[in-house]
């Protein structure tokens, strides 16, 4: 099976917790404190694999996480630094964003792309040593690595792609003209995934051209088979539209035209301004009549025509010919650029991830992933340290919530393993 759509959620490492300790040796009654600093959280990154053709396999594994930085120690030893987890896929592939269908980024290169980033490691209390706090007794936890749904789409990279009813005779073009062999037979739907060849013009000039599956009327819209390819010929420079004009499976060459070329413009306007050459097959089966009366009305229209019998290489040279010198005065393939959420995301995806606020038989009940890696860093004895703890309650807007949903003075605000007072 051909799978280019896949929904998976990654999730980059969180960095490590910065340590509390103090420095101990004989003799010496206490030492400075020597916390070391909490490692980075591993990256998510994405890379493009040319031998990979689908995303079938994020279909079995939906989730991945890169590794989470190490905790800080004494002695100033620093954690380690969490492993990046490199994802593979095709070639051509586009990460978006789920949630807000932003493009993240376009593994069209070779180029590996960090797509989640890990957080960075807390300060350990080495850090936190003043003149008038010689004893920091907390430390800084970690940051949590970024996450996020991102939904991956093959858009394969080709120069050229064949689009037209089934059965026209795409995929025999594409195999007299490059070394792809896809499947040829005489029934519709033979072809069920996109085949890549590559053509070679002359020594130095070659291209890649795309057999799309058959499109049908309606695919736009979902109906029958070919929708789902149509995101394929989005990046094709040119579009070859393959017409059967002999007319053997008894449908008119000139209607067939018009309903694909709708297709294309319904499923995405910029398809319709696409440039096009068109191709007329089966030419050893049509009569001269045939061939021309539909050359007149392609040509009317403003297209150029190519007569070709994709089964005898009729025309099938000069038809490469004129593909090779459209494509060089064609900008080159299209890239989609990563775009940066835009503030309101920013602000909503925060406070998604942030915090819940619930209230459970009068207690204030806050929940919180990223707050179990902040507490841990927290003495709940030392009185800087709860300062510490107060300071991320209140700019993580904890504290804010609370008070909205109505918290008084003497109230229980749990938060993982600590209950505490509300105090104002
Ligand atoms: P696709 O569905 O567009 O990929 O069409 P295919 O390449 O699978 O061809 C469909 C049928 O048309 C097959 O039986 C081919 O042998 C036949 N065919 C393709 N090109 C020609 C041609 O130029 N002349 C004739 N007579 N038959 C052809
Ligand atoms: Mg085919």
């Amino acid at each position: 099976m051909f799978v280019d759509k896949a929904k998976i959620s990654i999730k980059a490492g969180d960095g490590g917790n910065g340590a509390v300790s103090f420095h101990r040796e004989k003799f010496v009654a206490a030492g400075g404190p020597d916390g070391g600093d909490g490692g980075r959280g591993g990256d998510v990154i994405f890379q493009a694999d040319t031998n990979m053709s689908s995303l079938i396999g994020f279909r079995y594994k939906k989730k991945y996480a890169a590794e989470n930085g190490q905790n800080g120690s004494g002695a100033r030893c620093s954690g380690k630094t969490g492993e990046s987890l490199v994802i593979k896929v095709p070639k051509g592939t586009v990460v978006r964003e789920a949630e807000t269908g932003r493009v993240m980024a376009d593994l069209s290169g070779d180029e590996p792309v960090v797509v989640a980033r890990g957080g960075k490691g807390g300060w350990g209390n080495q850090h936190f040593a003043t003149a008038t706090r010689q004893i920091p007794r907390f430390a800084r936890p970690g940051y949590p690595g970024e996450r996020f749904e991102v939904e991956l789409e093959l858009k394969l990279l080709a120069d050229v792609g064949l689009c037209g009813f089934p059965n026209v005779g795409k995929s025999t073009l594409i195999s007299v003209v490059s070394a792809a062999k896809p499947e040829i037979a005489n029934y519709h739907f033979t072809t069920l995934t996109p085949v890549l060849g590559v053509v070679r013009v002359d020594s130095e000039t070659s291209f890649v051209m795309a057999d799309i599956p058959g499109l049908i009327e309606g695919a736009s819209e979902g109906l029958g088979l070919g929708h789902e390819f149509l995101r394929h010929v989005e990046r094709c420079r040119l579009i070859v539209h393959v017409v059967d004009v002999s007319g053997i499976e008894g449908r008119d060459p000139i209607e067939d035209f018009r309903k694909i070329n709708d297709e294309l413009r319904r499923f995405n306007p910029e398809l319709a301004e696409r440039p096009m050459l068109v191709a007329g097959n089966k030419c050893d089966m049509a009569t001269p009549e045939q061939v021309d009366s539909f050359r007149t009305y392609v040509e009317g229209e403003g297209y150029r025509f190519f007569p070709i019998s994709a089964a005898t290489r009729q025309g099938t040279d000069e038809l490469v010919r004129a593909i090779a010198a459209e494509l060089a005065k064609l900008p080159p393939i299209l890239r989609y650029e990563p775009e940066p959420p835009t503030e309101a995301q920013r602000i909503r995806t925060a406070r998604r991830n942030e915090f819940t606020v619930e209230v459970v038989d009068g207690v204030y009940v806050v929940k919180a992933d990223w707050l179990a890696n902040a507490l841990a860093g927290v003495n709940m004895d030392d009185y800087e340290s709860l300062q510490y703890f107060q300071r991320v309650l209140v700019q993580s807007g904890i504290i804010k919530k609370l008070e909205e949903m109505g918290v008084q003075e003497g109230d229980t605000v749990s938060i993982l393993d600590f209950e505490f007072e509300y105090v104002k």
